[in-house]
């Protein structure tokens, strides 16, 4: 079982940091370089899945689970950047309503756990377990679902909850881009909205996933991966080598991957002190 506490980045293989080699991608993602797209995309035109299913924000905060099953639906499903929300069970129906037999999830660390522990540890759900492929789960650092985020937006910086675009949570800042432009609030303004169990919650990078992916400001225009399996570290091998990944050796960034995952533990221990 894994254990947070002693090792807050979990099972490591290896970290690199990634870009697409395609420029389409590369340009859609200039700031994260595109590799988990890129990823993605190899996965599905190697036939190693069926689909890509994913549970992504839509207008304002709404999600919905979204299925790509080729290249175009992919980089239309990919937008700007990949925006997920914690709606594990909507991944789970969408994969079952559309019958896909192998599937890659894009997903958050709480819910590449969920998934992890069906594949792994298979009770009642033997089938679907057994669809999952890969899971790649993004670094997080909380989520805002309440609606009196939305209403906070919408009364103190006039942004409805329609023209919002995305959100992103960073260490000590959140990113609110919207129609009119972007609003960069710091996290201490908006940490009162930020979900309950979010608050939490100890996973910074997705310790249960095959592979973990995010972004750092000091490596801009690459994306960190970390390789948790020889299945993960496969796939990164054969992406690169048909010409779908660069990739370089990240064990620099380490570091800096560690402090958030440890500033995400000390907030979630603080929080629980404050419950007991
Ligand atoms: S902070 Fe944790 S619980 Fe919240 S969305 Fe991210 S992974 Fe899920």
């Amino acid at each position: 079982m894994m254990n947070v506490q002693e090792n807050p980045l979990g099972p490591v293989m290896g970290i690199y940091l990634c870009r697409a080699a395609d420029e389409d991608i590369k340009r859609m993602k200039v700031a994260s370089g595109g590799a988990v797209t890129a990823l993605l995309l190899y996965m599905l035109e190697k036939d190693l899945v069926d689909g890509i299913v994913t549970a992504k924000r839509t207008k304002g905060l709404e999600g919905q689970a979204v299925v790509a099953r080729t290249r175009e639906e992919l980089l239309r499903t990919a937008g700007n950047k990949w925006s997920i929300v914690p709606f594990a069970a909507r991944i789970k129906e969408k994969i079952e309503e559309e019958d896909l037999k192998r599937v890659g999830i894009v997903c958050l660390p709480c819910q590449a756990q969920f998934f992890s522990q069906m594949r792994d540890f298979p009770l009642l759900e033997t089938d679907f377990g057994e669809r999952i492929k890969y899971i790649v789960s993004l670094f997080c650092m909380g989520t805002f679902a309440f609606e009196a985020f939305l209403n906070y937006l919408r009364i103190r910086y006039d942004v409805p909850p329609s023209a919002i675009e995305d959100i992103r949570l960073e260490r000590d800042s959140l990113t609110v881009k919207h129609e009119g432009g972007e609003l960069r609030l710091p996290i201490k303004e908006v940490y009162s909205y930020l979900q309950a169990g979010c608050l939490v919650c100890t996973d910074y990078t997705g310790v249960w996933s095959d592979i973990s992916a995010g972004s750092l400001n000091e490596e801009r225009g690459w994306t960190v991966m970390i390789t948790r399996n020889p299945k993960a570290e496969n796939l990164l091998r054969g992406a690169k080598e048909e010409g779908y990944l660069e990739i370089r050796d990240g064990s620099h960034v380490m570091g800096s991957v560690m402090k958030g995952a440890k500033d995400k533990l000390a907030r979630a221990q603080r929080n629980m002190m404050t419950l007991l």
